[in-house]
């Protein structure tokens, strides 16, 4: 902001001092943009701080989410153990959960669990 109002006083000691009519009208008319050239360059400082002050909140919010995020997937990761596995479709590194049968099936399909991939039943 400093050097654009230097460079404003500046054109109107020049103003002042130019004799040639032509000359100032065309100094007035650089006078008056650099006056829209300060506003717009207000405004944008205006923005500027609202839009550091919304990420600042973002970066808060986002910090919160993330907190959430991690205990969700801490809490089922941790799974209880009691839900079986299917033996086709885990891995060494991801078990693949089995799901459990509708009550009404389990004695029909005599298990209480399938998979989802492959059908197969515990
Ligand atoms: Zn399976």
């Amino acid at each position: 902001m400093g050097a654009i109002k230097d460079v404003v006083d500046l054109l109107t000691q020049l103003v002042s001092r130019i004799q040639d009519r032509k000359v100032a009208a065309e100094l007035n008319t650089i006078q008056s943009l650099i006056v829209n050239i300060q506003a717009e360059h207000a405004e944008l400082h205006e923005t500027n701080i609202k839009l550091s002050e919304e990420r600042l909140s973002l970066r808060e919010r986002n910090q919160v989410l993330e907190a959430q995020v991690a205990e969700l997937s801490s809490a089922s990761s941790a799974r209880p153990s009691d839900i079986p596995t299917c033996p086709n479709c885990s891995t060494k590194a991801k078990p693949f959960y089995m799901r459990p049968v509708p009550r009404d099936f389990v004695s029909i399909q005599n298990a209480t669990h399938e998979c989802p991939k492959c059908e197969y039943l515990s």
